[in-house]
C-alpha cells in the first residue's frame, strides 16, 4: 500500500467502513443496512496472508471464497457499489485508511472464528482503541457475546431468529478507493488439494439449494440423512453458505418457517413427512448456534480438552503411520476409506460420516483430536471451527459431558451402505466382491488386489479404548468437573439449569445432545 493521496481524497469527511468478513451477503446484513444510512461506505474485504498459512486453512476454503467474492461484487455492482479488496494486515489496512481520510468508523459483525482470528480481533481492537476509531460490532447468527450462562439462551434463539430482515436502498453511496486484485491460491501457497467437485460458493446457488430443500429435496431429510447414498440429495448442502454468510442462518429460519404453512395442503403421509424432515432441519439450525456459542465462550476448545481429566491421555501415543492411512483412506476398513476419499474428492460428509471418521480416529487408532480435527478442518469446505471442535471433542470422548459414542464402521457400513454401493464409487478396488463381505474384505478368501489388511482389529481396539475412556470417568474429580463443563456450556431448552435434577427431568435432557452422567 503506498500513502500518496490524492487532494480530493484527503478532502473527504467521515469514512464509514463495512468491513465484511463471514457475512458475504446483502441480504440480511444489518452492518451493511445500518452503515449505509450514514452516508458513504467503503465495503472491504480484507485478505490476511498470515491467516491462510495456519495450519486449519485449505486451498479448497480459498477457492469457495473467491466464488463468494465475486458473487458478492457482483451484487453490490447492482446496487451501484462494489467491493473493495486489500491485501494485507488487518491493522496496517485500518491504519492506512484512517491516514488517508479524516476520520473512519469500521463496521462488522462478531467474528467466533479459529485462534487466529481472534487474536487479530483483539489487535484490531487495541489499535482501534488508541486511535479513537470507533469500531461498531453486531451480533452474527444467534451468538452472544459475553453471555453469562446458559439459562434462557435458546429463547433469546428463537427471538433472535424472528427478527425483521433489513432491507436496502436502491443504491449504497460508496466512497471511491483503489481495490487491490485478488490474490491467486498459489500466491498463498495453498496447494491443490484432491478436490475435484465442490460446491460453487455463490449467493444464486445458496438460494437455488434452499429452495430445491424446502420445495423438494428435503422431503425424506430425517429418515435419508444418515446414509452416505442418500445424503448428498436429501440434506439441504447449505452449510458451507452458512459458514462463509453468503446466507444467514436466520434467512434460512424464516424460509423454513413459511413453508410450513404450504403443508397444510397436502396429503396425510407426506405432510407427516415434510413434518418431521422440517422439525430436525429447524433443530440443527440452532446446533450450528448452540456450538459456535461454545467457542465464543471458550476459545481454548479449539486446542484443549474441555474435560482435563483427558488430558495427557492419547498426546503421547501419536502413531504417525496410522494417521498417514487414515488421512488417505487407507485403513483398510471400506466404508472408512470410502468416507475419508469421498471427503477429498468433494468437499463434503453427512454429519454421522463425519462422527465416524473422527471416532475411528480418535477410538480405534487412539490418535489424539488435535491433529485429526486440523486434516478434516481442511477438507471440510465449511469448515466453522465452533462446529468443528465441539463436535470432535464429543465424538472423541473428551467433553465429559456427552456419552460415550463409538462407531463401528462394519456395522455403519451394513447399516447405511447394505449394498456396498457407496463403497464400490470410491473404492473401484472392491468392485468385484461379494456384497456379504463388502465391509469386511479381510474375511473373504481373496482380498481384493489393491486393497488393505485392516491396520487394527476392530473389536479388541474398540474395546481397548471404550475401557481407558471409562476408566477415567470413575476418577473421584471427574463428575465435580463435569458439572461446571455443564453448567457453562450445556444445552436446555427449559430456562432453567437441570443437571442433577430428578429423574424425570434428566431423561428430557437426554433427548437434547447434551447428557449428563
Ligand atoms: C466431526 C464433525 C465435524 C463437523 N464439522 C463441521 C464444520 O466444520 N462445519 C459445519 O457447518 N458443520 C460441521 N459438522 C456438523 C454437520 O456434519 C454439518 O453441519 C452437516 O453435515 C452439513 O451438511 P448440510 O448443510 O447438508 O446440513 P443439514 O443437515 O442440511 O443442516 C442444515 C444446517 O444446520 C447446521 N447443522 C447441521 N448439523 C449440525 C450439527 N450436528 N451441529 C451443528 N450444526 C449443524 C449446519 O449449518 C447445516 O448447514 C461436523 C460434524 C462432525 C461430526
Amino acid at each position: 500500500m503506498t500513502e500518496n493521496f490524492s487532494d480530493e481524497m484527503v478532502q473527504l469527511r467521515h469514512l464509514n467502513i463495512v468491513w465484511f468478513k463471514r457475512d458475504l451477503r446483502l441480504s440480511d446484513n444489518k452492518v451493511l443496512c445500518d452503515a449505509s444510512t450514514q452516508g458513504q461506505i467503503l465495503p472491504l474485504y480484507i485478505v490476511e496472508p498470515d491467516l491462510w498459512s495456519q495450519k486449519d486453512m485449505s486451498y479448497r476454503h480459498y477457492k469457495f471464497l473467491g466464488d463468494a467474492i465475486n458473487s458478492l461484487d457482483r451484487d453490490l455492482r447492482l446496487k451501484k457499489s462494489r467491493l473493495v479488496i486489500k491485501v494485507g494486515n488487518a491493522v496496517d489496512v485500518f491504519s492506512y485508511l484512517n491516514k488517508k481520510y479524516k476520520k473512519i468508523t469500521i463496521w462488522s459483525h462478531k467474528e467466533t472464528w479459529n485462534g487466529w482470528t481472534y487474536e487479530r480481533d483483539k489487535e484490531v481492537a487495541h489499535w482501534a482503541k488508541s486511535n479513537n476509531v470507533d469500531w461498531i460490532e453486531y451480533k452474527r447468527n444467534g451468538v452472544v457475546r459475553g453471555l453469562q450462562n446458559r439459562d434462557g439462551w435458546s429463547k433469546q434463539w428463537y427471538r433472535e431468529m424472528n427478527m425483521p430482515i433489513c432491507g436496502l436502498t436502491e443504491s449504497i453511496k460508496t466512497t471511491v478507493e483503489p481495490s487491490d486484485s485478488l490474490p491467486s491460491a498459489e500466491d498463498l501457497n495453498l496447494e491443490f488439494d484432491g478436490l475435484v467437485k465442490s460446491q460453487k460458493g455463490s449467493r444464486e446457488e445458496a438460494e437455488r439449494l434452499l429452495n430445491e430443500f424446502l420445495n423438494k429435496s428435503g422431503k425424506n431429510y430425517s429418515s435419508q440423512m444418515s446414509s452416505p447414498l442418500t445424503a448428498y440429495d436429501s440434506c439441504s448442502r447449505l452449510s458451507a453458505y452458512i459458514a462463509f454468510g453468503i446466507m444467514s442462518v436466520r434467512e434460512v429460519f424464516q424460509a423454513l418457517e413459511l413453508n410450513k404453512y404450504k403443508l397444510k395442503d397436502l396429503d396425510k403421509d407426506s405432510r407427516n413427512s415434510w413434518n418431521r424432515s422440517f422439525k430436525s432441519f429447524s433443530s440443527r439450525l440452532r446446533w450450528h448456534c448452540h456450538f459456535i456459542q461454545k467457542l465464543e465462550d471458550q476459545p481454548q476448545i479449539e486446542f484443549n480438552n474441555l474435560h482435563s481429566a483427558y488430558d495427557g491421555v492419547r498426546e503421547h501415543e501419536f502413531d504417525h503411520a496410522k494417521f498417514h492411512s487414515w488421512k488417505f483412506g487407507n485403513t483398510g476398513f471400506p466404508m472408512v476409506d470410502a468416507c475419508m476419499r469421498s471427503l477429498i474428492a468433494t468437499g463434503w460428509l453427512n454429519f454421522r460420516m463425519r462422527a465416524m471418521l473422527i471416532s475411528f480416529a480418535s477410538y480405534h487408532l487412539w490418535l489424539h483430536w488435535r491433529e485429526t480435527s486440523l486434516w478434516l478442518a481442511n477438507l471440510f469446505v465449511d469448515y466453522e471451527p465452533g462446529i468443528h471442535y465441539s463436535q470432535v471433542q464429543m465424538q472423541s470422548g473428551t467433553t465429559g459431558i456427552n456419552t460415550i459414542r463409538i462407531y463401528n464402521p462394519v456395522k455403519q457400513g451394513y447399516d447405511h451402505d447394505p449394498d456396498g454401493t457407496f463403497v464400490k464409487t470410491w473404492l473401484p478396488e472392491l468392485s468385484g466382491i461379494s456384497k456379504k463381505y463388502i465391509h469386511t474384505p479381510w474375511l473373504s478368501s481373496v482380498l481384493p488386489k489393491g486393497y488393505l489388511e485392516p491396520i487394527v482389529d476392530e473389536l479388541s481396539s474398540r474395546k481397548l479404548a471404550a475401557k481407558a475412556v471409562y476408566e477415567i470417568r470413575k476418577n473421584s474429580d471427574f463428575k465435580k468437573v463435569a458439572k461446571s463443563i455443564y453448567v457453562k456450556h450445556g444445552s436446555r431448552k427449559k430456562s432453567k439449569l437441570t443437571f442433577g435434577a430428578s429423574k424425570n427431568k434428566k431423561r428430557k435432557i437426554i433427548h437434547q445432545e447434551e447428557l449428563p452422567l
